[in-house]
């Protein structure tokens, strides 16, 4: 067995998977949560079992090192897990990277560069880049971008109509996230419908607390709902998605609001959250079900925004063989997806309701026989694709069987 430890390093928490990349087993993962805080904390679930800490973490290398230090403790043992490679998620690729790269020196430095594009995400990337690669001194390090599955998208999908001077000096385009995400669940679609990539058209929600759509033509993104950050689009547990422009405007000249106040409010204080008080499904449903008006309209207003995407992608691929659900809500929550296609079916989309009631972590088909457009829940799993484009990568340089990689 070879393993790849998965990194995602945010502004104050580092969460990672090891993961056997063959079977897809996440060997061990965990979260280090509230870096520089008073009150840290790391949760490392191994073989079953979780162990928490509760201890400040003074910064990323002391998070990093902590986690060290509980592999060491409670397992696995690193320097028998035959690692191939440190994998790291990154969200913001910009126009530079279309794929998975090999991290040196240069990389980090444009990863640093692109952090105007993604001033949250970026530059915590650039430290967990830097404190892994000093920990993993003998390891390869690869970084999957959220970005690059959309690198393909057309210059008429990805442009906004803004004076287009502006636009190319500051990098004002749709770029498009949960890449990963979305490549990973198209071609597990295609697996699954015993068809190739190529030959399948598909619509892809990936429905999380961050949600977003795409169209997937053979394999290749063609539309994505995601734009020059992760706010545009579908409604999503606390962002607003699309909203007219000018609203910005508005509360900025009318209501006193400054530019962060909006920004607040547009990625903190919207979606479902700022709709009802609720951001997570369940609880959404529990609230309607006391006959709350207002988780009412934010459930009526997501589905609103969905079917509207799902109709745009409809018209953007012509034709249409799956349509497909993944994420927290794509894949548990029953009623939004039956919701989501309702009435569809002159467009040969529908739901049969006992196959959509199944609980199940497998792929699976949700449509009836009949339908020409296969409906399909399919879990998505970033950090498995994340080790496998990571050993894709660094294949040539890993023997069959990898030395003991030692860890300073
Ligand atoms: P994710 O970002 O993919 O982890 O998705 C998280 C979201 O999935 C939560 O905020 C919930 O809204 C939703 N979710 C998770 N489990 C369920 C469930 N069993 N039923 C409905 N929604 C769920």
């Amino acid at each position: 067995m070879s393993t790849v430890l998965v990194i995602n390093s945010g502004s104050s928490s580092i969460k990672y998977q090891l993961v056997d990349p063959t079977s897809g087993e996440a060997v061990a993962s965990g979260i280090v949560e509230r870096i520089g805080d008073d009150e840290g904390s790391i949760k490392h679930t191994y073989a079953g079992r979780t162990t928490t800490q509760h201890d400040p973490v003074a910064d990323h290398g002391a998070g990093l090192r902590a986690v060290l230090a509980l592999f060491a403790s409670v397992g696995p043992d690193l320097a028998q897990a035959h690692m191939v490679a440190v994998g790291h998620r990154v969200v913001q690729g910009g126009s530079v990277f279309d794929g998975p790269v090999v991290v040196d020196d240069d990389v980090v430095a444009q990863i640093d560069a692109l952090s105007p594009l993604a001033p949250l995400h970026n530059p915590a990337h650039v430290i967990g880049l830097r404190v892994a690669r000093e920990l993993f001194p003998d390891v390869p390090h690869v970084v999957v971008f959220d970005t690059a599955f959309f690198r393909t998208l057309p210059e008429a999908a990805y442009t906004y109509a803004i004076d287009a001077a502006v636009a190319r000096e500051h990098g004002v385009r749709r770029y498009g996230f949960h890449g990963t995400s979305h490549q990973y669940v198209s071609a597990r679609a295609a697996e699954v419908l015993g068809r190739r990539p190529q030959d399948v058209n598909q619509i892809v929600l990936h429905l999380g607390n961050g949600a977003s759509a795409s169209a997937v033509r053979g394999g290749v993104a063609v539309e994505t709902s995601m734009g020059l950050t992760p706010l545009e689009g579908l409604v999503m547990g606390t962002r607003s998605g699309d909203v007219d422009p000018a609203v910005l405007i508005h509360l900025q000249r009318n209501a006193g609001m400054s530019v962060d106040d909006v920004d607040d409010l547009l990625n903190r204080r919207s979606g479902l959250k700022g709709l009802s008080g609720e951001n997570d499904f369940r609880a959404l449903h529990e609230l309607i079900a006391t006959g709350d008006a207002d988780a009412a309209l934010a459930l009526e207003v997501y589905l609103h925004r969905l079917r509207k995407y799902i109709g745009a992608y409809y018209a953007v691929l012509g034709r249409v063989d799956a349509v497909v659900f993944t994420a927290g809500v794509g894949e548990n929550d029953a009623t939004v997806r039956a919701r989501a296609l309702e009435s569809l079916e002159t467009l040969g989309i529908a739901i049969d309701d006992d196959r959509n009631a199944v609980r199940s972590h497998e792929a699976r088909v949700i449509s009836p026989d009949w339908a020409t457009t296969t409906v399909m829940v399919v879990p998505t799993n970033e950090e498995l694709a994340i080790a496998r484009q990571a050993v894709a990568l660094v294949g040539d340089e890993v023997d069959d069987d990898p030395a003991e990689l030692g860890h300073a």
